[in-house]
């Protein structure tokens, strides 16, 4: 069983800058850039053969709303036949068709959720699938039991109360300590969102949220949050709002650590 890597190119729910429909092609740069190599912490080399496969980008051109909901959720169906697979995004609002699609599989699944932002809106700009609301469309359809939010530090009225509406258990960046000993005893989809990072470590994002997570902050998750991952993305990249390509190769680092821990959960001994 390999871990498939499956790019979504979509930023037009975006509700201030455009610029994430270019992310995957700047991570995959990222990726095999010469500058380093596909090892990974836990000593799996993803330059070995079989571990993962590229399975390219979701044609999502010119598809808005629903369509590119429909679009997206058709590109994973056949990567999850596959294996585990981690999408790249992409604004955030591709994560509503990934997480529904994988439920499918996993029932039960509970979504760990690294952000800035709660993305909890009922409505951005009176537009549903906005990057803003993913998570508000995934827990009043049902299809989501629990929603842990990790380095939340824009929490205003309407989203606290929506918070509380859906059950969501959020872990701000005043108490991160505890995301540290975070458990789950069902299958676990992680979606990243780079603005959780600092903008210090991160500034190629369209949201800079200072007072945010470490790079190695978000590596120690990745790697040791306890339960079995079963499915990730990680979106919000902007390259135009980058620097020298940091942002980019930090999410490529990222991208090959939940690779490693995709792979070893495919198969948890
Ligand atoms: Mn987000
Ligand atoms: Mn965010």
């Amino acid at each position: 069983m390999s871990v498939q890597l499956l790019g979504l190119p979509q930023d037009n729910n975006s509700s201030y800058l455009a610029g994430p429909a270019a992310a995957p092609a700047a991570i995959r740069d990222a990726l095999h850039c010469d500058s380093s190599n596909l090892s990974t912490e836990c000593g799996l080399d993803l330059g070995d053969t079989g571990l993962w496969r590229d399975a390219g980008d979701a044609p999502l051109a010119g598809l808005a709303g629903q369509a590119a909901y429909d679009g997206i959720a058709a590109a994973l169906i056949p990567c999850l036949d596959a294996g585990p697979t981690l999408a790249l995004g992409g604004d955030h609002s591709v994560s509503w068709p990934c997480i529904a699609t994988t439920v499918e599989r996993w029932p039960g699944l509970s979504v760990l959720h690294l952000d800035a932002h709660p993305d909890l809106y009922d409505d951005m700009q009176g537009n549903p699938f906005s990057h803003a609301s993913p998570f508000a469309r995934l827990l009043e359809s049902g299809a989501v039991s629990r929603l842990v939010q990790v380095g939340i530090r824009t929490l205003n009225r309407h989203q606290a109360e929506q918070a509380e509406r859906f059950g969501v258990d959020i872990i701000p960046m005043r108490e991160i300590e505890r995301a540290h000993t975070l458990s789950f005893d069902t299958p676990v989809y992680l979606s990243l969102d780079l603005d959780v990072l600092d903008p210090a470590f991160a500034p190629g994002v369209s949201h800079h949220e200072p007072g945010g997570l470490s790079t190695r902050d978000v590596i120690r998750l990745i790697q040791r949050v306890k339960g079995r991952v079963v499915g990730a993305d990680l979106v919000e990249l902007n390259p135009t709002r980058d620097l020298n390509g940091v942002t980019a190769m930090t999410a490529a680092k990222l991208a090959k650590e939940l690779i490693a821990r995709l792979h070893r959960d495919a198969d948890p001994r």
